[in-house]
């Protein structure tokens, strides 16, 4: 039988993902399950999302030849313009889509987890846009350490909740806005922000983000003449700028998928966010994957120099994609995501996120044909990163 990458009707990919709920919310889930697709498929939605996607997001995001450092790196090396969004990311592409289905399923209040406060912020926006009561759940560290998206996210309208149980970070965050959930089922849209939490959110983050390889599609076209590229690359938090980048990617074996955990300050240094390469199966977050965890199962809380990949699962999609070895996994250390940060910057004059300069940190470590097509996805941009950077410089 040809593996297939996609998900399958329950909602897994090989022996990941699924459903892994309290009773309460059982429901709630099912009623996504059985609401997703019809709605994301029907013209309407699709007609209003791809309005907002141009009209508000900035869409379509440009494919940019970075000819200095594709002669550094002896290939052909697009940029897939993510930074370039409203509201600095990718995330944005997934807010939108899902505050249309929440609207469509006539729901009314909205929640949302977030770490750097990226999702948070992507989140109150298209709430304001739409008129929604918005409450985000954010770590208290993390409420400490990202005053600007803090502030931006009040401004916006939405009330942030300051998590104060377990480390205080993402996945407490996640926790509680999965008990406020359960609490208040009936009247609110869990807006999650990458490829996680239980089926269907993996697959409809995924459909959500897929939009960047259906325009690479086009502009490959376009600027090579044939519609695919040798290889895509992508940094991988939860994995949902990945997914979108190589969606419409995955069965085509001409193909090659390198995707960029965060290696914090080294995979076996005890301070890594680096899950394909250390985590064990388990379940996190409604969702079975691989998962950061002590022999007896307890959570490690990740550690990586960019918040927005600090996260101690992974999407399933990812955690088989790199079991089935479709895709090639490096875990980029902090140092090195730093440097590949500078080298964009002062080489192609585009400051990216940090999470995007683990992907640029993956190009030392790879052998390129001089004919290669390479597309790499630039996440986000830095001006969320500058304190980070600017106490790097010059070391
Ligand atoms: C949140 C974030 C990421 C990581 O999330 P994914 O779901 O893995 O894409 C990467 N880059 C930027 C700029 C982000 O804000």
């Amino acid at each position: 039988m040809k593996t297939t990458f996609q998900i399958t009707p329950e909602g897994y990919y090989g022996e990941f993902g699924g459903t892994y709920v309290p009773e309460k919310l059982q429901y709630c889930v099912k009623e996504l399950q059985t609401t997703y697709l019809k709605v994301i498929e029907s013209e309407e939605f699709k007609q209003e999302y791809m309005q907002l996607l141009q009209d508000y997001v900035g869409r379509p995001s440009p494919l940019y030849l970075a000819k200095r450092m594709s002669e550094k790196y002896g290939c052909k090396l697009y940029l897939k313009r993510e930074d370039l969004n409203h509201t600095g990311a990718h995330k944005i592409n997934n807010t939108v889509g899902q505050i249309l289905l929440a609207r469509k399923m006539g729901k009314r209040r909205i929640i949302a987890e977030t770490g750097a406060g990226q999702h948070g912020v992507a989140t109150a926006t298209v709430c304001a846009l739409m008129n929604m009561e918005c409450v985000v759940y954010m770590g208290k560290t993390d409420v400490e350490r990202q005053y600007v998206n803090v502030q931006k996210m009040k401004m916006l309208g939405a009330e942030v909740r300051a998590v104060t149980s377990g480390s205080m970070t993402l996945k407490d965050a996640v926790n509680e806005a999965i008990n406020d959930w359960c609490s208040h089922p009936e009247e609110t849209f869990y807006i999650i922000g990458s490829t996680v939490g239980p089926h269907p959110y993996p697959d409809m983050v995924a459909r959500m983000q897929s939009i960047i390889s259906e325009e690479l599609k086009g502009q490959l076209m376009e600027k090579e003449g044939r519609d695919y590229p040798d290889y895509l690359m992508a940094c991988i938090g939860g994995g949902s700028n990945a997914a979108g980048t190589i969606y419409h990617y995955l069965n085509d074996e001409r193909v090659n998928i390198v995707l960029a955990e965060a290696g914090g300050m080294g995979v076996d240094s005890g301070k890594t966010a680096a899950t394909i390469q250390r985590g064990k199966l388990g379940i996190l977050h409604g969702s079975k994957t691989l998962v950061l965890q002590t022999p007896d199962g307890q959570v490690i809380e990740p550690y990586s120099i960019s918040a927005g990949l600090d996260y101690p699962g992974i999407g399933p999609m990812h955690a088989n994609l790199a079991k089935q070895h479709r895709a090639t996994v490096l875990a980029i250390n902090d140092d090195e995501a730093l440097d590949a940060a500078f080298e964009l910057t002062r080489m192609e004059g585009i400051i990216p996120a940090i999470e995007s300069a683990h992907a640029l940190g993956a190009l030392p470590k790879m052998k390129f044909k001089p004919t290669d097509v390479v597309v790499l996805t630039v996440s986000g941009r830095g001006d969320k990163d500058i304190e980070t950077y600017l106490k790097h410089f010059g070391e």
